[in-house]
């Protein structure tokens, strides 16, 4: 690694912790995943910084301290199997793929499927299942999952989402009516029922129903 490469990861580590993202795992498996393979363009050059960057189908990748806080929010095992609503680039499925056993994503656009199952593959990562499909229906055929997390925000946590949650299991999502501000929250399903921690304040692109057919 030459110095100017060690620098820059580094730097995006520092930003990482310096913005709460402390759990070790979680941080090793960010700094094991590189950020540049997933955004493409112009845009590439700008991949280390601590900001969301444009993707295709007018989507967007999240900030990696915002991917940090969402991961350590889920609380990840080494047996568990998790659900990604979003799949977009690809990225934070990869960053689930280290801590978890198997990690499921569903994106409504075609064309981020094919593009992230591509990137996936070529890093080896391959407990991951890329499905093109409308993710706010969940994947009932692979329930019951130990983890889900949605990158779009929605009104409220999709209820097919929370029947597919193990009891014991945690989904974390930001949910609000506004476009500009939600909340990210944390929910715990336990044996007395749903529990709800509010965990900040994001902006994510909205949760749309149905697929998008374009390829
Ligand atoms: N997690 C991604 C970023 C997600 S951006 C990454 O690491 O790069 C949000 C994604 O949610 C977009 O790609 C969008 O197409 C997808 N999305 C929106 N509504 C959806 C739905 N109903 N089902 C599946 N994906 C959806």
């Amino acid at each position: 690694m030459n110095q100017s490469t060690a620098e820059t990861k580094m730097q995006f580590l520092y930003a990482l912790r310096s913005n709460g993202v402390t759990n070790r795992q979680v941080l090793s498996a960010m700094e094991s995943v590189d950020r540049t393979l997933f955004v493409r363009g112009v845009f590439a050059d700008r991949s280390h910084e601590d900001i969301p960057l444009p993707i295709d189908c007018g989507q967007t990748i999240s900030q990696p301290s915002i991917v940090g806080l969402m991961t350590q929010a889920l609380h990840v095992e080494p047996r568990h199997k998790v659900l990604e609503i979003g799949t977009g680039t690809g990225y934070q499925a990869a960053i689930l793929s280290k801590l978890a056993r198997r990690v499921y994503t569903i994106d409504r656009h075609h064309r981020l499927v094919h593009e992230a199952r591509k990137i996936l593959t070529k890093i080896n990562l391959d407990n991951i299942t890329a499905i093109h499909g409308d993710g706010s229906l969940g994947l009932p055929e692979q329930a019951p999952f130990d983890r889900i997390i949605v990158t779009a925000a929605a009104e409220d946590p999709p209820s097919p989402l929370l029947d597919q949650l193990r009891v014991g299991g945690i989904m974390v999502l930001p949910v609000g009516r506004s476009s500009t501000v939600q909340d990210l929250i944390q929910v715990h399903k336990t044996d007395e029922g749903l529990k709800y921690n509010e965990l900040l304040s994001v902006r994510f692109v909205p949760l749309l129903e149905g697929i998008d057919e374009g390829r």
